[in-house]
């Protein structure tokens, strides 16, 4: 498979090259050349395979010029190896549960499967590969989980100081082994300002090979497409047409749900659900596209102002307002409704939803009501209410389970590496250390 920028057809590249390099040079995204139809015949008889399988029946459509058969089985069974199960809240509304791996979120997703492939690519390479990253907190810590003991890699984590939460700082700190964590006097942008730094600097590559794990990595995309097919298994006996809800941020998880939709996946709508950050939302309705500083909301993954994957959205619709409404559509809550849904959801149906979630319930019923024809919908559930047990609890007026995987962080012992916002001080300490 090749891919190609989106700011220019023409800058081809192979899957090697866009997965260990993330961002092509003139800062567009890639793509994938061609998008391969999965036959109807596979479709049709979804319910016969496994969601491991499915995802190595999507693999091998995608790599299989670039990977053995033996491969990508691996590459899928060390990745897709937790669950994707529905939860029902009435017979035509479903929660698709993402939150089942290890970092609760369902960037686990993409973060588990990129730093596979990453491992695969690297292998005739004998030199490590060494994966930089910033995080504001939720990113580093799928990312930590999905590279723990990859062989050929190793990844080092920049994360302000003070500026994540107690169990954010758990999950990046406690795991040991390949992952190494460093702790910044500074802000979230200082932590990015350092990776940009490092990987523009002559000196430092010619000691170490670095990558980097972006979230707009085409590697991180290819999985999320996955558990669209594996929710559409699990309601398509009902023969209904079906709509997902997907609460976006940077646009990843709907960008992928369109991919599936290319790939063949029957689905009627995609519903773009966002908190007050609703650049798309308002995209979609007026046809312009005005980023803007982005708001705090409880519902903080998704703050945006500036959404990623717009461009590759561009590239498909070929910014055709038409073609952009005929599969989408777009809805917004403030964080009054969003605590109103995840009390009704609570009080009606006995389930807890994260506030991401609420905003995706929120806006299939609002969908629901504008619409005449039954359908099924399917709500992501893209965090574990336990990652926000301040508000949830709050709002459902009762406690919460925490999986044991979150809770155990809890008692293990931190480890980081405490560096100024100097680039100076990260570099010498990556020097020291070769
Ligand atoms: C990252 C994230 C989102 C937003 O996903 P995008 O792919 O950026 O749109 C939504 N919910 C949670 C819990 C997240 O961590």
């Amino acid at each position: 498979m090749k891919f190609y920028s989106t700011n220019n057809k023409n800058h081809i590249v192979d899957l090697k090259t866009a997965v260990l390099e993330s961002l092509p040079p003139d800062n567009g995204l890639y793509m994938p050349e061609t998008t391969p139809k999965l036959s109807s015949n596979f479709i049709s008889k979804l319910s016969n395979f496994s969601f491991e399988e499915i995802a190595f029946e999507i693999s091998r459509s995608l790599l299989k010029e670039d990977l053995s058969e033996s491969e990508i089985l691996t590459l899928c069974s060390n990745s897709i190896n937790f669950p994707a199960p529905l939860a029902e809240l009435d017979d035509v509304t479903f929660v698709l549960e993402l939150f089942h791996g290890p970092s609760l979120a369902f960037k686990d997703f993409g973060a588990r499967y990129m730093a596979q492939l990453m491992s695969v690519l690297n292998r005739e390479d004998d030199r490590q590969l060494t994966i930089l990253v910033a995080t504001s907190g939720d990113t580093g810590g799928a990312v930590a989980a999905g590279f723990l003991n990859t062989p050929g890699i190793n990844v080092h984590i920049l994360y302000p100081s003070g500026k994540v939460s107690f169990l954010q700082e758990k999950q990046l700190t406690t795991l040991g082994g390949n992952i190494h964590a460093f702790e910044v006097d500074g802000t979230f942008d200082d932590c990015q300002s350092i990776v940009k730094q490092a990987f523009l600097d002559t000196e430092l590559n010619k000691n170490y090979r670095l990558s980097s794990a972006n979230s707009i990595n085409i590697a991180r995309l290819i999985p999320q497409s996955f558990y669209y097919f594996e929710a559409y298994k699990q309601v398509m006996h009902r023969s209904l047409p079906v709509v997902f809800s997907v609460p976006s941020g940077n646009f990843g998880n709907l960008t992928a749900g369109i991919l599936a939709k290319r790939m063949g996946l029957p689905v009627e709508k995609y519903i773009a659900a966002t908190n007050i950050n609703k650049v798309i939302p308002d995209f979609l309705e007026t046809g312009l596209y005005q980023p803007r500083p982005s708001k705090a909301t409880i519902s903080n993954a998704m703050d945006v102002g500036a959404p990623s994957n717009f461009a590759r959205m561009q590239d498909i619709y070929q910014s055709d307002l038409q073609s952009f409404q005929k599969e989408l559509i777009g809805y917004w809550f403030n964080d009054d409704d969003t605590k109103a849904a995840m009390k009704e959801i609570y009080d009606q149906y006995g389930y807890v939803i994260d506030p991401h979630g609420a905003v995706g319930y929120l806006a299939t019923k609002a969908y629901r009501e504008s619409s005449k024809d039954q359908f099924i919908s399917i709500i992501h559930e893209t965090a574990h209410p336990s990652k926000f047990l301040d508000v949830v609890e709050q709002v459902i007026g009762n406690k919460i389970d925490i999986p044991e995987r979150l809770s155990s962080l809890s008692g293990k012992e931190k480890k980081s590496t405490v560096i100024s916002s100097k680039y100076e001080d990260f570099k010498s300490w990556m020097l020291a250390q070769n």
